[in-house]
């Protein structure tokens, strides 16, 4: 796999466990908001079992000018997300391969959107709606509900942003298990197959809301998900 190497220049803590590490993009390097790639962290000394790549959702959107990936760092973790916890820093090179994937709104088949995001599963989301939000679809509506057990929620600063420019979304941050099922039920039975379903998150999570939607009678051409293999 051949890796393009760009530069860290800035490290955010965006809840007691995750982090985003922004980048520069290299020149000539694209990619479409929603896409993953691997990434590579050169330099470290890892476990003999560990490797320096892992496949990372590019968080970033073209518009945002940077190549971002958020990252969860339990308390036990593996040797290369101590790297990036305690040891890599802004100026250190990165190396990223090329970026795969398709997962995306569909506006132009679907006027409804709900999306359905889990804990970390939330970095794709974000970078289509980075995406979005400069590049609105007149008359269609989106809901995003984005849940996480303990109520921390990364990008506070993006969320308010999206607001202010794109009024008509409809994003709920929801802390507890019951709204989280009961608004994605509400939402099918009120909007049934006029509406697109996107799921991110872990493949327990996917699972389970694909699964639920399917009850509910959702065709299943209408869901698509975004599966975080490794959690
Ligand atoms: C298409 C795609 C997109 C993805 N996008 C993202 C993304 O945007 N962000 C992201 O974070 N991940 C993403 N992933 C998952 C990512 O590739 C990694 O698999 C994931 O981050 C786990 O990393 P890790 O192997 O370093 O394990 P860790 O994150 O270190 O650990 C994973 C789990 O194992 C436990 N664990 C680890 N080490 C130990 C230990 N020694 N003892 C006990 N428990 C331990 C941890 O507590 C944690 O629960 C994506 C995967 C795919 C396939």
């Amino acid at each position: 796999m051949e890796f393009t190497t760009t530069h860290l220049t800035k490290i955010i803590k965006e809840t007691s466990d995750s982090y985003s590490y922004i980048m520069e993009i290299p020149d000539g390097f694209t990619w479409v908001a929603g896409q993953h790639a691997a990434w590579q962290i050169p330099g470290f000394e890892l476990d003999p079992e560990d490797r320096n790549t892992r496949v990372f959702t590019i968080a970033s959107a073209p518009e945002d000018g940077y190549l971002m990936f958020t990252t969860r760092i339990a308390e036990k973790h593996t040797s290369l997300k101590e790297v990036l916890l305690n040891k890599i820093r802004p100026g250190d090179p990165v190396g990223i391969a090329q970026p795969l994937g398709t997962f995306a709104l569909d506006p132009d088949h679907y006027r409804k959107t709900l999306i359905i995001a889990g804990g970390i599963g939330i970095t794709p989301i974000r970078s289509l709606l980075r995406h979005y939000m400069d590049h609105p679809s007149e008359g269609h509506a989106i809901t995003v509900l984005y849940s996480d057990d303990r109520g921390e929620f990364a990008y506070p600063d993006f969320w308010e942003t999206l607001k202010k420019k794109v009024p008509s979304i409809d994003l709920r941050l929801i802390s507890e298990r019951d709204r989280f099922t009961g608004d994605t039920d509400a939402y099918a039975r009120e909007h049934g197959e006029t509406a697109e379903y996107l799921i991110a998150g872990s493949p327990g999570m996917n699972k389970a809301f694909t699964e639920r939607l399917e009850k509910l009678g959702i065709p299943e051409g209408n869901i698509r998900t975004d599966v975080f293999l490794g959690y």
